[in-house]
């Protein structure tokens, strides 16, 4: 099978003709070349999607499956996913215009990761556990949640959709994954490990489709649970459609995370280490550091150093090794992420580098680019300083003493990520504890791969990553089995 050229819906363990739906073309972000094509999903082919997710679940095919046999299929698909790395990271690279370094270091072994971990996790899991009071005995044990429709958005083209079908198919549920038609084709690859590896017909069915077509699916009455990565305003729409059956959802949403430089922070250890968190995947990404709290004692410093990284950064074709930052995913994000630089100045800040369109070669003239920027003087009430702009624009806040910066970066609807920087460990941990906010690094370490991902407010609700994220996909039960 062709891993760009996908004519067809993967319903019910087959490649099917779609009911209606729509022919859509991948370009390349960068250079406008064409990558494949594939269909999106009408309500009718939805429907059937949910039909075959609904009628494995109730035949018991593989939530009944003993939990060693459902472990042996993802470790199998995450072996079949390696054999494939090089090619699905130029495809991921192709579709979404993220640097191949990025692709290849994290789009793609993050899944191969996320299969693994859940396969072991669904094998050692304590489902049941004997409770008495001392006069009555309860068996609590925890099933699959049951049908669950999975959407994705265009910035982790697997490892969104692997963060959620992965500790699903382990817990014994059937899934409906919903990618978007930005980036359709690379979730493909999931349904041809998963089938290879042995997964039941109808477990796994794969539909891209635009958002109406999203808003049908998470309002059928047949899915049990939403597992939703997006915007928080597309996240609220999806709760509210959720509440009127009372459907599990869990939210992964928007970010506007602070990097808390401290006062006793050294210049050039944070500044090479924070610009890589703060522009991941072009800075379209939900943890993007962008809101950088600097010491007003110490501003002067910070912003030449920022100012010297930020315009020494390779803009260019994704697929060259060397490059450090791609286009924008498509002309919609490229004129958003513009319309937000332009309010920033209308605003009062000052662009310090940046702030057009970068000159490039003549074969990316047609890419959806964006200079990587830095603005400075931004008032954190700002809308540069509130709103997600979701590209290479990051805003220099200043602040006088700890407290403040604290308030600052807790002064937010968003609370996914943050970061805190300086020379003492302790006390950066004091200051990371006062973030309401669901993940932070000091000094920009990496997080464990088996701690909880998500955020506080409107980041989102629920964690993936972890048992927090296995956790997502049972249901608790208790049986009175005695006295
Ligand atoms: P989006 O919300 O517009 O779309 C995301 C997905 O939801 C797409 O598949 C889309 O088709 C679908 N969708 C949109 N409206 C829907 C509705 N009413 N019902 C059902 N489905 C619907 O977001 P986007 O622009 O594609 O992605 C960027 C956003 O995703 C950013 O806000 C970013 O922060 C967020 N994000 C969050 C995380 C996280 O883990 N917290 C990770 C990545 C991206």
């Amino acid at each position: 099978m062709s891993l760009t050229e996908r004519p067809q819906l993967f319903i019910g363990g087959r490649w099917v003709d779609s009911k209606g739906g729509r022919k859509v073309d991948v370009h390349n972000p960068a250079t406008g070349a064409y990558v494949g094509s594939t269909v999106l999903a009408s309500t009718a082919d939805i429907d059937a999607a949910v039909a075959s997710a609904r009628a494995s679940f109730n035949s018991g095919v593989w939530a009944n499956t003993p939990p060693e046999e459902r472990a042996a299929v993802l470790h199998r698909a995450a072996d079949l996913l390696e054999e494939r790395a090089p090619e699905l990271a130029k495809l991921i690279t192709s579709e979404l215009g993220c640097p191949i370094w990025f692709s290849e270091r994290a789009h793609v072994p993050n899944p191969i990761r996320h299969l693994r971990y859940y396969g072991t996790l669904a094998k050692d899991f304590a489902y049941d556990e004997r409770r008495s009071d001392g006069t009555n005995t309860s068996l609590v044990t925890q099933v699959p949640v049951g049908v669950v429709a999975a959407i994705t958005p265009w910035n982790g083209p697997l490892s969104t959709p692997s963060l959620k079908v992965a500790p699903a198919l382990a817990a014994g549920c059937s899934v409906i994954l919903k990618p978007p038609p930005e980036t359709p084709l690379t979730a493909y690859n999931l349904a041809d490990a998963l089938s290879q590896a042995g997964l039941p017909d109808g477990v796994l069915n794969i539909v891209p489709a635009d958002r109406e077509e999203g808003a049908y699916l998470v309002s059928h009455p047949d899915v049990d649970k939403v597992a939703f990565t997006g915007s928080s305003a597309a996240g609220k729409k999806i709760m509210a459609a959720c509440a009127e059956r009372i459907a599990r959802v869990t939210l992964e949403l928007g970010g506007k995370s602070a990097a808390i430089i401290l006062d006793d922070a050294d210049v050039d250890t944070v500044v090479p280490a924070l610009l890589p968190m703060a522009f991941m995947v072009n800075g379209q990404a939900c943890i993007a550091q962008t809101r950088l709290l600097v010491p007003r004692s110490r501003k002067d410093e910070f912003i030449d150093a920022f100012a010297q990284a930020v315009a020494a950064q390779r803009v260019g074709d994704p697929i060259d090794p060397a490059t450090q930052i791609g286009p924008m995913v498509s002309r919609r994000q490229q004129e958003r992420v513009e319309g937000y630089i332009a309010t920033g100045r209308q605003e009062g800040a000052r662009v310090v580098v940046g702030g057009e369109r970068p000159s490039l070669p003549s074969e990316l003239a047609g890419g959806w680019f964006v200079a990587p920027t830095l603005l400075a003087e931004v008032h954190n009430s700002m809308r540069v300083a509130q709103e997600e702009i979701f590209g290479p624009v990051l805003a220099v806040i200043e602040y006088d003493g700890d407290d403040e910066a604290v308030a600052i970066a807790n002064d937010s609807v968003y609370g996914l990520s943050g970061s805190v920087w300086s020379s003492d460990e302790e006390r950066a941990l004091a200051i990371a504890r006062r973030m309401r906010t669901g993940m932070v690094s000091i000094n920009g370490r990496p997080q464990a791969a088996n701690s909880p991902f998500g955020g506080f407010k409107q980041s989102g609700i629920g964690r993936e990553m972890g048992p927090e994220g296995f956790h997502a996909y049972l249901e608790t039960m208790s049986i009175a089995v005695g006295s």
